[in-house]
Order: C-alpha cells, then structure tokens, then sequence
C-alpha cells in the first residue's frame, strides 16, 4: 500500500517520533488483526473525530479507524548517496514511499549531540535533500545517456532529452524535481514514472521543538516554516517527546494534557492527518450496530471502486449505493430518520464518493 517514509539525521527525534508511531499502532492492534507488525513499519489509525460522533448515534460494538502506513528508513547521512553508511538501503527504501516526512530537530539541548555540531535547521534540510538530489541526478544521467542514442532515431526521445537536460540543470542547482516548471507535462510525468525522482515526491517537515517551542514558534521553526513556503511543502510542528507521552492516554486525558501546554491538536495527529492527505486518500464511512468504520480509498473514486475497500465481490457484483452524507446522518440523528427526511440517495456506478459519505453497498453475489 501508499506510506510516507520517515527521515531524519541523526539525534533529531525520529526515533522518539517512530516510537509514538508504534505506540499508536499497538494501543489500536486488537482492531486490526490483519495488519502485521515490522519493526519499520507502523500501521496507525487516522484520527477521526466524526466516527465517534456516529458511534453516539449507532451504539457499535466497536469503532475501526482508516489506518495509515509510516516506515522509518534508516541510514540517512552526509554521503549517502555516494554509498556512505546504509546508503544505498536508505535511496531503495524511500523509492518505495509516496511521501517523505522529514523531521527536523529545532530544538536546543547540550545534552544531545548534534552530528553536524550545531542546531540548523535548513542545513540539515540541505544535507537530507541534498543526498536525494544525487540520487536523482545519478539516474538522470543515465537516461540522458540513453536518451542521446534514442534521439537519433525518435522525435519524441529528443523531446524528452531536452527536457531532461533542463531538468538536470535545475538538479545540479540543488533544486528538487517536483518544483521543475515542467513537472506537470505529460513528458514529464513519463519520464518520473521510469525513473522515479526521489525528489518528486512530497515532503512534510516535522519540525521537533520542545515544549516553549510548541507555545511560540522559535527561531528554528520560522527559518524551516520560511523554506516550507518557498517549496510549497508542508510544516507540521511537533515536540516528539510529548507525543510519546501523549499516546496512552485515553481522549479526554490527552486533551487535557494539550491545553495545561496551550496547545489546541497534536502534532503526531496533524502528521497523520495530512499525510493521510497527501497520499491522495480520504475516507467514507459505514455505519451499523457491529460496528462503525471508515474505509480507506483514493480521492475520486466512484463507487464501485470504493465498495472494493469492503470486499472485491462488492465491487464486481455492484448494483447501487445508499448514500446519506455524514452532516444528514448527524443532523437527522441516523439512517432511518435522514432517509424519512429524504436525505438518503440512491447512486450508481458513476458516482464518484465523497469524503465522510455514510454508503450502504447493494450487490449481486
Ligand atoms: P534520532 O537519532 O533522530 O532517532 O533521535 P532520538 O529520537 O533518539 O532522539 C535523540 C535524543 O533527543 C533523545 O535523547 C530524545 O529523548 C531527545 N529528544 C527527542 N525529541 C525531543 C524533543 O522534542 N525535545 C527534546 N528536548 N529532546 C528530544
């Protein structure tokens, strides 16, 4: 499935922060019986304050939580992409992740080393991206290669070869692909889907403070918020060691524990949120007394599609869908009364879903 790779130099919080992952995995495991656990790899529920809000109407014997999936992939440091350290694992292990989250330390403590000697964060951002770029560059120049014998022969070669040309030079600017003018050409579209820039894909900076940090954001935050904006990527800050302490306390507590900080919403939650986001997912939801639950799909997919998150014989077998939006569902107080209401929509295999849709799959077996 989709995951964001989890990334980071070392003594940023990335393993405090991959802990409170795992954390949020196993306090949910019972859940999910299916799931199985890897020591990199954490599955986690996407925190969703409307499936509570259903529960209160149905009376479920249980609520399931979309899950979204992180893997922390080790090894990133200075030369890693000349085969430094774990290197070549680390490049091969975020080829195969559709987000990247990279947590930044911006905090201060003499206690805690910095490898690089002092707290930077936009060095350490360019040290990160840095490795990533002469990945990109190193198979880029391969296919330029490739592409310069094709290009004799094939009009649409040389059209890509020029391109890629532009793109290297950009590249070797220290610049990340996805920023490149061209990026939403089809050409270019082809060429990422052969060669895959680790640079295309979306980046999401945890920016790890501590706890004065969180209240006000300090120097760090607004010099790594400054490069967010410039690369249109998204910030999220965080204070890893109290989001480990966060999980395990049931809502009411955590809550609690937020506002003594003056904070309104985790950081570890928004990360999953947004991720979620990101990956291009969102959720819909069904709502019966076993249990309510949301179901993981890709934005716009219609509805057959999104009756195979259930089951594929739903998807094959697929007449209609019942459909009452989450807002009807809470306003009418549930299914019987949204549908007197006449809030209840039949919808066919056209119909795309939209997000928080409380669906009822008919089908042929
Ligand atoms: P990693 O090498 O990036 O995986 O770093 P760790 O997660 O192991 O963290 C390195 C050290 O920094 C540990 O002693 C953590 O307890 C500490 N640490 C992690 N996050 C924070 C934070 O938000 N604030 C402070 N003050 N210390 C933190």
């Amino acid at each position: 499935g989709l995951s964001i790779g989890l990334v980071g130099l070392p003594n940023v919080g990335k393993s405090t922060t991959f802990n409170a992952l795992t954390k949020a995995q196993n306090a949910e495991a019972a859940n999910y019986p299916f799931c199985t656990i890897e020591p990199n790899k954490a599955v986690v529920p996407v925190p969703d304050k409307r499936l509570a809000e259903l529960a209160k109407i149905v009376n479920p014997q249980r609520i399931q939580y979309s899950t979204l999936d992180f893997v922390d992939i080790a090894g990133l440091v200075k030369g890693a992409s000349k085969g430094e350290g774990l290197g070549n694992k680390f490049l091969s292990n975020i080829r195969e992740t559709e987000v990247i989250l990279q947590i930044v330390r911006c905090f201060d403590d003499e206690n805690i080393v910095h490898n690089e000697g002092s707290i930077d964060p936009l060095r350490d951002v360019e040290i990160i991206e840095g490795e990533l770029i002469l990945a990109d560059i190193e198979v880029l120049s391969n296919r330029i290669d490739r592409l310069k014998k094709q290009a004799k022969a094939d009009k649409s070669a040389k059209e890509m070869l020029e391109m890629a040309e532009e793109l290297m030079e950009f590249l070797a600017d220290g610049k990340l692909a996805r920023n490149f003018k061209d990026a939403d050409t089809d050409i270019y579209k082809q060429l990422n889907s052969e060669v895959r820039f680790l640079t295309n894909k979306e980046i999401m900076y945890g920016a790890n403070t501590d706890e004065d940090g969180l209240l006000e954001d300090n120097n760090y935050v607004v010099a790594l918020r400054e490069h967010a904006a410039k690369n249109n990527c998204e910030l999220i800050k965080l204070c890893a060691k109290i989001e480990e302490e966060l999980i395990g306390l049931d809502d009411d507590e955590a809550q609690e524990f937020l506002t003594d900080l003056g904070v309104k919403e985790s950081g570890l939650e928004q990360i999953i949120q947004k991720g979620f986001d990101k990956l291009g997912l969102m959720s819909y939801f069904t709502a019966g007394v076993k249990e309510v639950r949301s179901w993981t799909i890709r934005k716009n997919s219609t509805a057959p599609r999104a009756a195979a998150a259930i089951h594929n014989d739903f998807e094959k077998g697929f007449i209609r869908a019942e459909v009452i939006s989450y807002e009807d569902f809470i306003t009418y107080g549930g299914e019987a009364k949204a549908k007197e209401a006449g809030k209840m929509r039949l919808e066919g295999k056209e119909y795309i879903v939209q997000d928080g849709d409380v669906m009822h799959f008919r089908f042929n077996v």
